[in-house]
């Protein structure tokens, strides 16, 4: 990379120079104090960071306001041309992206690759759909006039996003409202900030205007946000990460009446009925479980087996699992890398110790890895019992809960037995008894014979306590426009000539 300012608080990781400032008013800036980015795979520094405060909270609402307008009346062919440009910035930096991903979240490089596409992805869809935004056009119930309906930029946005997919996080969120023509302050997971970075360095040198994208990285995001959801020059909040908090931003973003999207957590049934292709389910309830060493919010939560294959299912999952590498993201050929922080594996050695005293299984794993850095087996368990509130936990961990149910129905009924609707599966050969189970799901997205899903041209969202509004796919992108009407008097009577 040969375009960052020298201004901007410049950080080597990998190899790979990238500003770590905040970017505010199309400027990087410091901060009176920094707080340490930390490799999970090593415990070890890899950054320090400026803390943003409130007052760069202010300052970057402050831009982002001043900016509303113009943007909001850039022509689309000028917006997506300018989306393309980014896009293949983007690209040009996937080496850069990928080594920071995996550095400051500890995913594998093939997974941060994985991502890096998606992301890149997700940018393309909303440049093409940037030209696509049509309203209607009708005649006035009784005559008289015409109903004309077209959409605005609902305005300012906040985007607050989570560690576990940095870029796909940001990037969606602000692909979405930078083309429907809302300015944006992106707040970053403390755990990821670099990440964010690189993507809004590749946003100003596409030449995205001053003021119109705005990058805060803090230890004190409430400091922040109540910051931002209380000054009524914001008008919305986007929102990725745990249903606590969603719930508190909701709360406040009542007193402004701030349009709100939230995508929190989940619950993910992982449904695998008698007539399933076993090896298939098998093959994608590893990707779908362990993939980010179990931190996704779409992961396979309950993996819940008709008796008939549950033996077949659990002999060769159990394999599968005890056949996985954990290591750095780094190493070649590692398919766990590691939690996200001390804390955090603290948390998944406790939930295991948890389910063993609720009576679960442990058929592999249960320990933290004995080496520097977070680390845990890829543990599985079998839990039969179904009493226990752990089995509606979201888990967040390379943690397995296999259940056995006798039919159809009971697994259905398990399934939906839970406050969470984001993501869920269904294996079986037969495609009635699929759609059957898949439309009484009270899930946002069922997976149908596959356990991976995001994909930009798909509406990705949830449910219940998974969250309102969706991303990507046609819906996104309206999250960020409200719909307008015009209506103009039209004399019908009037002579024509
Ligand atoms: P988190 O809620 O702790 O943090 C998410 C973001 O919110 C971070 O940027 C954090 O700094 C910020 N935050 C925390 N407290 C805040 C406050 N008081 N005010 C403003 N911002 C605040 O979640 P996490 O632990 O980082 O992520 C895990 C959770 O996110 C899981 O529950 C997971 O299911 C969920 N998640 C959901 C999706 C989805 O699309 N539905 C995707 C990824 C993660």
């Amino acid at each position: 990379m040969n375009t960052v300012p020298q201004d901007h608080h410049p950080v080597s990781v990998y190899g790979h120079e990238l500003p770590a400032g905040l970017y505010i008013d199309g400027a990087w800036t410091g901060a009176p104090t920094t707080f340490q980015v930390v490799d999970p795979s090593s415990g070890d520094t890899i950054a320090d960071v400026p803390d943003g405060t409130a007052e760069d909270a202010r300052r970057a609402l402050d831009a982002a306001t001043l900016a509303q307008r113009a943007w909001a009346g850039w022509s689309p062919r000028a917006r997506a041309d300018l989306f393309l440009r980014a896009h293949r910035l983007l690209l040009d930096r996937t080496d850069a992206f990928a080594d920071v991903m995996t550095a400051e979240s500890g995913k594998p490089r093939s997974e941060s690759l994985a991502e890096f596409g998606l992301s890149a992805g997700f940018f393309l869809w909303y440049a093409e759909q940037i030209n696509h935004l049509h309203g209607t056009f009708a005649s006035g119930s009784n005559g008289g006039y015409r109903v004309v309906m077209t959409h605005q930029p609902v305005g300012p946005s906040l985007l607050i996003t989570p560690w576990n997919f940095p870029l796909l996080m940001s990037a969606r969120k602000a692909g979405a409202a930078l083309a429907a023509g809302c300015t944006v302050v992106m707040k970053t997971a403390q755990q990821t900030p670099l990440t964010g970075a690189l993507f809004v360095q590749a946003l100003h040198d596409a030449g995205f205007p001053a003021g119109v994208v705005n990058l805060l990285h803090t230890t004190n995001s409430a400091a922040v946000s109540d910051t931002l959801l209380t000054d009524p020059r914001l008008r919305k909040v986007s929102f990725t990460g745990s249903t606590g908090v969603g719930a508190h931003l909701l709360r406040q973003a009542a007193g402004n009446i701030v349009n709100a999207s939230m995508e929190l957590g989940g619950d993910g049934p992982f449904i695998v009925l008698d007539d399933a292709d076993v090896d298939l389910a098998v093959d994608q309830a590893i990707i779908c479980k362990f993939r980010n060493a179990g931190q996704a919010c779409v992961a396979a939560n309950r993996i819940i087996l008709h008796q008939d294959i549950a033996e077949e299912f659990t002999g060769k999952f159990v394999e599968r699992a005890q056949a996985l590498t954990v290591g750095s993201g780094f190493e070649a050929g590692v398919d766990v890398g590691p939690i996200i922080s001390s804390q955090q594996r603290d948390r998944v050695a406790d939930l295991v110790g948890r389910f063993a005293a609720d009576g679960a299984e442990v058929l592999v794993g249960g320990s933290p890895v004995d080496r520097p850095g977070y680390f845990f087996e890829p543990t599985v368990i079998k839990m039969d019992n179904r009493d226990s509130d752990l089995c509606t936990e979201e888990l967040f961990a390379p943690l397995a809960a296999l259940y056995t149910v006798k039919s159809g129905a009971e697994a259905l009924e398990f399934a939906n037995d839970t406050d969470y609707g984001l993501a869920a599966y269904v294996f079986t050969r037969d495609l009635s008894r699929a759609f059957s189970i898949a439309e009484r799901l009270e899930f946002g997205m069922v997976g149908i014979n596959r356990g991976i899903m995001a994909d930009p041209v798909a509406s990705f969202g949830g449910t219940k306590a998974s969250g309102l509004g969706r991303e990507g796919g046609h819906d996104g992108i309206y999250e960020f426009l409200e719909p307008k009407y015009l209506a103009v008097t039209v004399d019908d009577e009037a002579a024509v000539l």
